[in-house]
């Protein structure tokens, strides 16, 4: 009986010392998980700053280049050499100013870059600029402006900027059995030469297009598919590229024309004449209308040229950076 109770006291007190020594050794461990746990919070703190600090930075423009990103993240070796190139590695030129917009950025659209790019995630930076500047985040047919100079030759015609209902170009010579502005027929001329000398048979069947046959011919579409259809594929009267005088169908208006001998020297060769195939399955995003590799816009030899070097794909994006704004240093 005294024996046991001895026991027990001993086993109490070996207990007392354990749970001491216990105590002993978890107090500095303890301590060293406070340290830690109040550094990790001070690490949060910090970090969580400095990202919600970028973060407002974007809000103001999310899409935004971050071409000043991008170089504050080069190694230094050779800044010249460390450009951010556009995915399908365009020789582009640093089109952006020293604040980092390009020259084609006008504050007064920054709330439509903005809710652009917000719409649009997927366009690059730089484009939503330029896709803004000449009204793509408002609808077809929406926002419409009448071409002050409807001879020019750089014009753009497209579902916001159209011809007046009266023009008519002046200038009309024959190419074939159509007739084009004598310019753009001569160009034509010359490249219908070239592939025939290297055996392919290209002819013009569809220049220069009044506004009453183009009214006719949208007015049969869209009672035939509906206008929604009829869109995707014939202009509106005094939308239509054909009133200018600078276009020309060539051979069949068929997809398959683009997989011919002569469509695809035609899209390949066209530049060199001062022409561009003006609907292609690369800006279509950005024309609104289905590829059509028969349909040929004259924009004149330099024009073409830079559209060529530079990689751009649509008359849209060359009429903002060439025409609407210059790149710095030009003109
Ligand atoms: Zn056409």
């Amino acid at each position: 009986m005294e024996s046991r109770e001895r026991e027990n006291e001993t086993d109490r007190v070996v207990s007392r010392k354990a749970k001491r020594r216990r105590r002993q050794k978890t107090r500095p461990i303890a301590v060293i998980v406070l340290i830690a746990v109040a550094a990790a919070i001070v690490v949060c703190v910090l970090v969580l700053g400095s990202v919600s600090k970028d973060m407002s930075q974007k809000e103001n423009f999310p899409n935004a280049p971050e071409n000043n990103d991008a170089s504050s993240l080069t190694d230094g070796e050779d800044d010249a050499d460390e450009v951010v190139m556009p995915p399908d590695g365009d020789a582009e030129v640093d089109v952006n100013t020293v604040d980092g917009k390009p020259y084609y950025y006008d504050s007064a659209r920054e709330d439509r870059y903005i809710a652009f790019a917000t719409n649009h995630p997927e366009i690059a930076g730089d484009d939503v600029y330029w896709m803004v500047d000449c009204d793509l985040d408002t609808l077809p047919y929406e926002d419409t402006h009448e071409l002050p100079d409807p001879d020019d030759i750089l014009l753009m015609v497209n579902k916001h900027f159209y011809l007046p209902e009266g023009f008519a170009p002046v200038d009309l010579v024959n190419v074939g059995n159509t007739t084009m502005r004598a310019e753009a027929g001569e160009a034509m001329q010359e490249m219908i030469d070239a592939a025939a000398a290297e055996g392919l048979n290209i002819w013009s069947q569809s220049g220069y297009r009044s506004y009453g046959v183009q009214v006719n011919l949208y007015r049969d579409y869209s009672a035939r598919d509906g206008e929604a259809a009829a869109d995707t594929y014939s202009a509106r009267p005094g939308y239509s590229e054909h009133q200018t005088g600078l276009t020309t169908d060539l051979n069949t208006i068929t997809d398959a024309f683009g997989d011919t001998p002569e469509g695809q020297w035609v899209a390949a060769n066209c530049w060199q004449y001062g022409y561009i195939v003006r609907y292609t399955k690369e800006n279509t995003d950005v024309t609104l209308y289905k590829p059509e590799p028969w349909h040929m816009r004259y924009i004149g030899r330099d024009a073409a040229e830079t559209m060529h070097d530079e990689g751009i794909l649509s008359l849209e994006e060359y009429w903002v950076k060439y025409v609407l704004y210059q790149p710095p240093g030009v003109g």
